[in-house]
């Protein structure tokens, strides 16, 4: 299905450290991408929890704020309840979307190569949740043979990217990245399943009348709802992407206190890839990022809502 367009204004998640290059796709022989989920699922299981207990007390609890706790059972607890189905890229051609159209997709369009940075994973469940409510129609989906109703942003649909990688080309070496790394993704990915503050029909006409993304990014009021990005500024690595967030506590930011938590845990060339991603999240916040550590912008709100 051509579907590609339409998942990335959930899609870009960070999939590039600051040590990478734009667009890098060099060979990558390692496990594939549904193996290295399962992988880095199993990896989560010894997580850390010492690095992450160290962090959350100097962070005036900001990880158990957001996580539910700081053991690895937590941190998989809040992954399970906002994703479900980790879809590779040739299951997401074989799915079956019901309706197979819809009428108002305008809002989301985005004439821009947004391929100039690679897609580490996307949110398609909360993108198709989203359209439905905008059309105003039920949606499902047809994968392995199992009919799943999207009738919510919770319903947990992931697509794994090429940024999903095992490696990345660091100056021309080959770097094995560490798993936290990619388990950054996952939870950023999972927060786009929180309709952070719900949604409201007035809402839901700003879409229906937008007639771009970038309208889109200018108008819409609800954008906690899917935590949805926000245009790059001119000047910014991914200046003209949507890879920013314009509110506190969205993906990038909740990415961000996972990845800083753990650096501490690495060495040598991980601990720099651990330590040039927290710095590439944190660059993607635009607002006062000090304020929404100290709480200044409110403390994480985790809850899910819906139309109201
Ligand atoms: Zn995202």
């Amino acid at each position: 299905m051509k579907f590609y367009r339409f998942v990335l204004f959930l899609g870009v998640a960070a999939a590039l450290s600051a040590c990478s290059n734009k667009g890098d796709s060099g060979g990558d022989s390692g496990p594939s991408p549904k193996q290295l989920v399962a992988m880095d699922l199993e990896s989560l299981k010894s997580v850390d929890e010492d690095a992450i207990d160290d962090y959350d007390r100097s962070a005036r609890g900001l990880f158990s704020r957001i996580y539910g706790g700081t053991s690895a059972t937590a941190i998989r607890n809040y992954l399970d309840a906002r994703i479900r189905y980790y879809l590779s890229q040739e299951e997401l051609q074989a799915l079956v979307v019901s309706p197979s159209h819809f009428t108002n997709d305008r809002w989301m369009s985005d004439g821009s190569n947004v391929f100039g940075a690679e897609m580490g994973a996307a949110n398609i469940g909360t993108a198709l949740w989203l359209s439905g409510l905008v059309d105003g129609v039920p949606v499902s989906v047809t994968h392995a043979g199992q009919i799943i109703n999207v009738d919510s942003a919770r319903t947990g649909l992931m697509l794994i990217g090429p940024g999903y990688r095992y490696t990345l080309n660091v100056r021309g070496q080959t770097v094995v990245l560490p798993s936290a790394y990619r388990e950054g993704i996952l939870l950023h990915e999972a927060r786009h399943s929180d309709c952070t503050g719900g949604i409201t029909q007035d809402d839901l006409s700003v879409l229906r009348s937008s007639r771009s993304m970038r309208e889109t990014d200018r108008r819409f009021q609800a954008k906690a709802c899917g935590h949805l990005h926000t245009y790059c500024p001119l000047g910014h690595e991914y200046e003209g992407l949507l890879a920013c967030d314009d509110h506190p506590w969205g993906p990038y930011a909740v990415q961000y206190i996972f990845v800083r938590a753990l650096a501490s845990s690495y060495s040598g060339v991980d601990r720099a890839v651990m330590d040039a991603n927290a710095a590439d999240l944190l660059s993607r916040l635009r607002f006062n990022t000090a304020d929404m550590l100290n709480g200044r912008l409110g403390e994480p709100d985790m809850t899910n809502g819906g139309l109201h």
